[in-house]
């Protein structure tokens, strides 16, 4: 407990020093910083009232019709707000513990669509969370489409990609609200998971995240965006063993349950496929995320 509290304080120094930026373009180091730099702020979110639901509107394809079954999926999981991992939501159930899941941000950039034929090809699947400057253009938007038709889960990671907690309530809102009327423009229905940049949230973003249906997440852990991990065979080793020792961890986050932080970059895309056997090797589930509790599949 005590290590998780100094790492706490490391990541949190380390991100005070990292994250001057506020409209990532690529390969700066990362904001979505230290493992649960914020749960203290994280309220759980569990008490979910009736929302705004998935009117599944236009769903005409085959390929549609495909994702709705998979939505339609009974969950069996669900997200534990306090740490972020992922739980079976029945404890004396079969359901496997030993399970990690993927979770992928800052999309969808220059490797996104990558990213998402790997996890196919490895048959795994991964939460795509997306920031609205992304989707603004035609190309943002095809990509966009093109993972949410290949099946994955798409999340909300707000537009521009700010610290929340420095931001008026307008301001909250619309960096929200503003990328799930996109999102439901392109792909037909808003997004199902929301994770706040830097994973800070205030009282009022939880509150609109609430509103809109979504599922809030911070992560467990992720090295990808500290600098001696952008490079694919050390972060392969540190995703696979959960220690990243040049990143103040020296010993392993990995466990039943880990919400694995990775990005849109370059030498994440090309682990991606070695992390996803490794955890395997490991023991480990990659979960499929359909099957959280979610605001529209709980009932
Ligand atoms: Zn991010």
């Amino acid at each position: 407990m005590r290590h998780i509290i100094i790492s706490i304080l490391l990541f949190s120094v380390f991100l005070l020093v990292a994250c001057s930026d506020s409209q990532q373009t690529s390969n700066e180091v990362e904001d979505d910083n230290g493992e649960k730099t914020e749960q203290e702020e994280d309220v759980s979110n569990q008490e979910k009232g009736t929302s705004t639901d998935e009117k599944d509107a236009e769903n005409d394809t085959a390929e549609e019709a495909d994702q709705q079954e998979e939505t339609a999926k009974d969950p069996v999981y669900k997200v534990d707000q306090e740490t972020s991992s992922i739980v079976p939501i029945d404890q004396d159930s079969d359901t496997n513990e030993k399970v990690v899941l993927l979770t992928i941000d800052d999309v969808p950039d220059e490797n996104a669509i990558k990213m998402a034929e790997t996890l196919k090809e490895h048959n795994a699947s991964a939460i795509f969370f997306v920031n609205g400057h992304f989707i603004e253009t035609e190309e943002g938007a095809e990509k966009l489409k093109k993972i949410h038709d290949m099946g994955f889960p798409i999340g909300n990671h707000t537009y521009s990609h700010p610290d929340l907690t420095t931001l008026p309530e307008e301001e909250q809102t619309e960096e929200i609200v503003s990328v799930s009327d996109r999102i439901e423009e392109i792909i037909g229905e808003r997004p199902t998971f929301f994770r706040a940049p830097h994973g800070r949230n205030t009282e009022h973003s939880k509150q609109v995240v609430e509103d809109e249906g979504m599922t809030l997440m911070n992560w467990t852990y992720g090295y990808d965006y500290f600098e001696p991990y952008m490079d694919a065979e050390k972060l392969k080793q540190a995703m696979i063993t959960g220690e990243g020792p040049e990143a103040g961890v020296d010993y392993s986050l990995l466990k039943s349950g880990a919400n694995l932080l990775m990005h849109d970059r370059e030498w994440t895309s090309e682990a991606l496929g070695d992390i996803i056997e490794g955890l395997r090797e490991e023991g480990y589930e990659m979960v499929d995320p359909d099957l959280i509790q979610t605001k529209k599949n709980e009932n």
